[in-house]
């Protein structure tokens, strides 16, 4: 990995961040608080957020086997995402590798900043190969985006290819691991100390069920997590989520039950899409989705709509003509979805 004071952009090093209240004052004694122009009024919501969310890091540290200075969180992981354009790359002289097809915001993140995007396709299997990724690497490219188990393809990438591109490439490698719930393979966030380039994204929207809340993780060594918290809005996560997220990690068991469920029913969908007329191939899935390719997706999916039942058309995405990305839902969602599959009109 090339120093990391090369990688991040000048006037990010240079930056002096912005010192909010709460930042200043760290003591434990205090009991009047005139500091920050809050209200005295509406406890608790009255008081600006810790903004650096220790009490909900030190719990998640102990889930995530992550030490909490390793960890950044942010207002899903599309902010992590952000961020990540915003400390390492220049806009219009710097540029990012990502296959295709993949999340798009990786995409629109680079368009917003004004940073070159470079697509490498998946093979047919829809397995990355480290070779073609850092092929398409120069000087100037800051990040490699890996998502794994990959959206929309649903399959987790071979984790050698992983490791080539981890061991050769000298800027940054951005796992997204948003789906890693519902996969087998070793997380990434585990070898953090093996490799300092690395940046794992988790998010509490998937397996933890928690979109609306909006909060995502990013796993890094403390170096970079420094920077994000440089970069970042102050009190970038509020408090009623960190208190939902807080009440959410109470109950672990349950989430883990209901990833078992969701696993489960993804198999047993993704076999009763298999002896559909409409279905011609079911594409593995390491994920709580899977993507499937029918005789005519726009087709299906406007007849669905119709019937009340939304899934996600990707015909026009890289390689995925004629497939729909469904996601695992509750038994009578998966059911009422092959029921009106079952009667599609021939
Ligand atoms: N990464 C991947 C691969 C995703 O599919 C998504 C959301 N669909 C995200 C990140 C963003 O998740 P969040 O809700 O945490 O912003």
């Amino acid at each position: 990995m090339k120093p990391l004071q090369d990688l991040v952009r000048k006037n990010i090093l240079s930056l002096r961040p912005y010192s909010c209240a709460r930042d200043e004052f760290k003591g434990k004694n205090a009991q009047v608080f005139l500091d920050a122009n809050e209200s005295p009024f509406n406890s608790p919501y009255n008081r600006y957020p810790d903004p650096l969310q220790m009490y909900l890091k030190e719990r998640l540290s102990e889930l995530k086997q992550v030490d909490a200075e390793r960890m950044f969180l942010g207002n899903g992981s599309d902010e992590a995402i952000d961020l990540l354009y915003r400390v390492f790359c220049e806009p219009r002289q710097d540029n990012v590798v990502a296959f295709e097809p993949t999340y798009g915001m990786y995409e629109v993140c680079a368009d917003i900043n004004d940073i070159e995007y470079r697509r490498v396709s998946l093979d047919a299997h829809f397995q990355m190969h480290a070779d073609v990724l850092l092929k398409a690497c120069d000087a100037r490219t800051k990040l490699i985006f890996i998502c794994s188990p990959n959206n929309p393809t649903g399959n987790a990438m071979q984790r050698e290819e992983v490791e080539t591109v981890l061991h050769r490439f000298d800027g940054i490698v951005v796992v997204d691991e948003a789906y890693s719930d519902f996969c087998d393979h070793r997380p990434f966030r585990f070898d953090l100390d093996k490799y300092p380039n690395l940046v794992v994204l988790n998010t509490f929207s998937k397996a933890f069920g928690c979109a609306a809340i909006r909060l995502g993780m990013a796993f890094a060594s403390q170096d970079i997590i420094g920077l994000f918290n440089k970069v970042k809005y102050p009190y970038n996560v509020n408090t009623l989520t960190a208190e939902k997220a807080i009440e959410t990690l109470g109950d672990i068991t349950k989430i883990y039950q209901r990833i078992i469920l969701i696993k489960e029913s993804r198999e047993w969908l993704m076999q009763a899409f298999s002896m559909l007329p409409c279905c011609e191939k079911v594409y593995p899935s390491d994920a709580n989705f899977f993507l499937v390719r029918v005789t005519d997706a726009n087709a299906i999916y406007h007849y669905l709509v119709q019937q009340g039942i939304i899934v996600r058309n990707r015909t026009n995405v890289a390689l995925c003509n004629n497939c729909l990305r469904i996601t695992v839902g509750a038994k009578a969602e998966n059911e009422q979805l092959l029921k009106a599959l079952r009667n599609l009109p021939s």
